[in-house]
């Protein structure tokens, strides 16, 4: 049997906890033990508000997207519901598929009526006609909670028609996906949903414009939806207040490798990478009973990039990522000690991105094949170095100006910061081809 979700939060059970405050408290399959810890207050309340009021209380939030990107969620409702054509739609993004990162899963499974109530508070803001859960085929025990969620809401009129009396019709629906990274890229997902073959489409169009079937879409992801709650109990201005300058609000992030206590951790914006990994019991000793050391983290996954073990003084906010020359991505704090072959590390990421690639594009077909030969020339020694560190940057380079999609576009930015940040495969000298 699977561990209960609980089992990935060390934090279970504290009071102070806003998204992940459910979690090992409430009954998953339980729509009256939801009730009784504070379900469905938020969708009574968004009804109250009208969906020009939800909207409102969701941009004073500032909210970002939480799936790795952070676009403003207020902007992306407000770009939706204002398109003339409908029907419109909402899809929550379940294919959480990024190396190291598994919050939402969390949230699924420990919590699945909160995603449900948010995403009908996202239908109803939108004036949508439907909802969508595209979920990742390896979560079945948040598919099988999820459809039994959705089942208990539509027999006590929080899904279907005429909604708590409110005349408000709406409902969700679960695709699921079948095993490739891909379908998490939002107009892939549409794709995948129109029953076409999951390849990401040119945007723009955006979807709050064109999405699924053509028609106006608002795609969140799960953790952003699941903020949606508090923001709308609280007001907007309250939770902008969590946080600071552009990163408003509770985070989660999923720590793993050389940590003492791995698991999935919600802290305001703000804190520090040391903060967070002092939270986590720090690196703690090895099995040699020697304190281990940390020589890089990877931020924001195989999609994110390095940074060294001395620069944990990193602020967890979007902005101060950025500043540093990282990101924070889908929350992704990989930690890495000295004990790990970095280039092994490399020629995993490079192979994971290889297989991913949908192939529709030439820079992230070949060059994602390219990169990987590179990597593993150098990690063997065979091959010329100069060159080979040349053609990885030149390869990277037109991979990401040249993509189609986000796959290809940031395929080299944990190799990239490896080589520069790391010194992976030795100091650096003048690319030669
Ligand atoms: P993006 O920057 O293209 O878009 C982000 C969101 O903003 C999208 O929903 C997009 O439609 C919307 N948007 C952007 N510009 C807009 C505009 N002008 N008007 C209206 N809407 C607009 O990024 P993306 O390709 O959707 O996502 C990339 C991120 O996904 C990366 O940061 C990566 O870390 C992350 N990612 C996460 C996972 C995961 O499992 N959570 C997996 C792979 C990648
Ligand atoms: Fe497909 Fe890669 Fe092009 Fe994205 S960048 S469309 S994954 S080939």
């Amino acid at each position: 049997p699977e561990p209960p979700p609980h089992a990935a939060v060390p934090q279970a059970g504290d009071p102070d906890l806003v998204l992940l405050r459910r979690i090992g408290v409430v009954d998953p399959t339980s729509l009256d033990d939801y009730r009784a810890n504070g379900g469905y207050a938020a969708l009574r309340e968004a009804l109250r508000l009208g969906s020009a009021g939800v909207i409102r209380e969701v941009s004073d939030s500032g909210l970002v997207g939480r799936g790795g990107a952070a676009f403003p969620t207020g902007r992306k409702w407000d770009g939706t519901a204002k398109r003339p054509e409908t029907p419109r739609y909402v899809i929550c993004n379940a294919d959480e598929s990024e190396p190291g990162t598994f919050k939402d899963r969390v949230l699924m499974e420990g919590d699945p009526f909160s995603v449900i109530e948010a995403l009908t508070i996202a239908g109803y803001a939108n004036n949508a006609a439907m909802g969508y859960i595209y979920i990742r085929g390896e979560y079945p025990r948040a598919l099988w909670l999820l459809e039994n969620a959705i089942e208990l809401a539509r027999a006590r009129n929080l899904l279907g028609t005429d909604i708590l009396g409110t005349g408000f019709d709406f409902d969700i629906e679960i695709r699921r996906g079948a095993g490739a990274y891909i379908c998490g890229e939002e107009t892939a997902i549409f794709n995948s949903i129109e029953g076409l073959r999951g390849e990401p489409r040119s945007k723009p169009p955006f979807p709050v414009e064109r999405g699924v079937f053509g028609k106006p879409t608002a795609i969140n992801n799960v953790e952003t939806l699941v903020n949606v709650l508090p923001i709308v109990l609280q007001g907007g201005p309250a939770y902008a207040s969590i946080g600071t300058g552009r990163s408003t609000g509770p985070k989660l992030f999923c720590v793993s490798g050389a940590v003492e206590r791995p698991g999935v951790y919600e802290v305001p914006f703000g804190a520090d990478l040391r903060e967070l990994m002092e939270m986590c019991g720090g690196v703690g000793t090895g099995s040699d009973g020697r304190e281990r050391v940390p020589r890089a983290v990877l931020l924001g996954g195989a999609a994110g990039g390095f940074v060294r073990g001395d620069e944990l003084d990193i602020p967890l906010t979007f902005e101060g990522a950025r500043d540093a020359g990282a990101t924070l991505g889908s929350g992704v704090i990989l930690v890495l000690d000295e004990s790990v072959d970095l280039t092994a590390i490399l020629v995993r990421i490079a192979a994971f991105f290889r297989d991913e690639s949908c192939g529709q594009c030439v820079p992230c077909r070949v060059g994602t094949v390219r990169q990987e030969e590179a990597l593993v020339r150098l990690s063997q020694g065979t091959g010329a170095r100069r060159t080979d560190l040349a053609l990885l940057r030149e390869v990277g380079d037109a991979m990401r100006d040249a993509s189609i999609c986000g796959l290809g576009q940031t395929a080299w930015n944990a190799v990239e910061s490896a080589i520069d940040r790391l010194g992976a495969f030795g100091p650096q000298e003048e690319p030669t081809l």
